[in-house]
């Protein structure tokens, strides 16, 4: 039995799709509406188990595709969710295929405290919408895009790149293209080919390092050159429409995560839900613990709050421990050029380093 502290966090997973992406690694199944049903039975139960009536900030309903639900299932979804305590800031997310949005959906989220939309767009270039088997047209998602910014303001959408194929001027194009819309958040993503997806099964290479690159770098520009501020390493934000929930795992807080293959930090534990169906369904939804020693919360600590623009704040750094970051890290060479960098209240990495992040993070492992 894992005991609540301090969450302010929710993340609840639904893991239907009615379309298999190419490159898609997530917890995911065809929809089916029967297992819908089965599966909404069981996240109750689950949600009703663990949630201990605490007031949350954040909610986010992430997937698999949430929007795939029909409006039945939608409406059962939401009245679990509606009795959960929610304080006067919060930021209640759902993820959204941009196929799946009608006027309906949008009215039911609204009315159901949803006040933010995070869309997978994906890209805005047809020949790569269709190398990524992402089964829409360009004249619909903004169409769709268009209906969804008449309901909600606070929309991000994720775009990947470096897909096979696209070269610096389609990206370009792209970019403009989202420019144009108005939106004040998006998360961007290189293109990982996983060897168990369509894409990995297919052999398909990936871009060179290089290119991959100067791809990063182009949106690195165009977008802070507009407004929006590069405060995470995949993410854009103009000002005050950050991801609270995000910023959530970033900060290493504490949160619950529902449903099947999520995670969850509550007490301290991570924990991870089984990714197996019936398994799930039985009721069984926890598979693997891990006990939060003081050198893995330092660890993650680090780890998590270099991924941002806001770093590891020193305040945070004395709760966990009395010594020296640097020196606990061994990291004075980061700092002697000019990785890390070290301000009156926290430490952070050098944005212009962030494109090879992951290998400077080895070292706080
Ligand atoms: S919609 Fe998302 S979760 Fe579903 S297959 Fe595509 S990428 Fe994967």
């Amino acid at each position: 039995m894992i005991t609540q502290n301090n969450i302010h966090s929710i993340y609840i997973h639904i893991p239907f799709c009615k379309n298999i992406c190419s490159y898609c690694d997530f917890c995911k199944f065809y929809y089916h509406q029967d297992s819908v049903s089965r599966y909404l039975k069981a996240l109750s139960l689950e949600i009703h188990k663990n949630y201990k009536n605490e007031v949350v900030d954040t909610i986010y309903i992430g997937g698999g595709t949430p929007s795939s639900l029909s409006i039945l299932e939608l409406n059962e979804l939401f009245a679990m969710l509606d009795s959960i305590s929610v304080s006067s800031k919060l930021e209640f997310t759902v993820e959204c295929n941009i196929q799946d949005l009608t006027e309906e959906k949008l009215i039911l989220f609204l009315k159901h405290r949803v006040n933010r939309l995070s869309i997978g767009i994906q890209s805005f270039d047809t020949n790569i919408l269709s190398f990524l088997d992402r089964n829409i047209s360009l004249d619909q998602i903004l169409a769709n895009l268009t209906l969804a910014k008449k309901y909600f303001s606070n929309i991000n959408i994720d775009l990947i790149y470096a897909v096979p194929g696209q070269t610096l001027e389609v990206l370009e194009k792209e970019l403009k293209t989202f420019l144009s819309l108005q939106i004040p958040h998006i998360s961007t993503y290189s293109l990982m080919i996983e060897p168990h997806t369509k894409l990995g099964i297919q052999k398909i290479m990936p871009i060179s390092e290089e290119l991959d690159g100067k791809m990063y770098e182009l949106i690195h520009t165009t977008l802070t050159k507009h407004g929006y501020q590069h405060y995470e390493i995949s993410n854009y934000a103009l000002p005050g429409y950050e991801s609270k929930h995000n910023l959530t795992y970033w900060k290493n807080e504490k949160y619950y995560g529902f449903g099947l293959g999520a995670s969850g930090y509550i007490g301290n534990i991570r924990y991870t839900n089984t990714k197996n169906f019936n398994q799930y369904l039985s009721g069984n939804f926890i598979s693997e613990t891990e006990n939060m020693n003081p050198i893995l919360i330092a660890s993650n600590q680090a780890i998590l709050g270099l991924r941002t623009i806001y770093g590891v704040s020193k305040k945070k750094w004395k709760e966990i421990s009395d010594s020296n970051f640097v020196e606990y890290f061994s990291v004075s060479d980061l700092v002697d050029e000019h990785i890390l960098i070290e301000t009156e209240d926290s430490y952070f990495i050098n944005p212009k380093y962030w494109y090879v992040l992951n290998e400077i993070l080895v070292k706080f492992v």
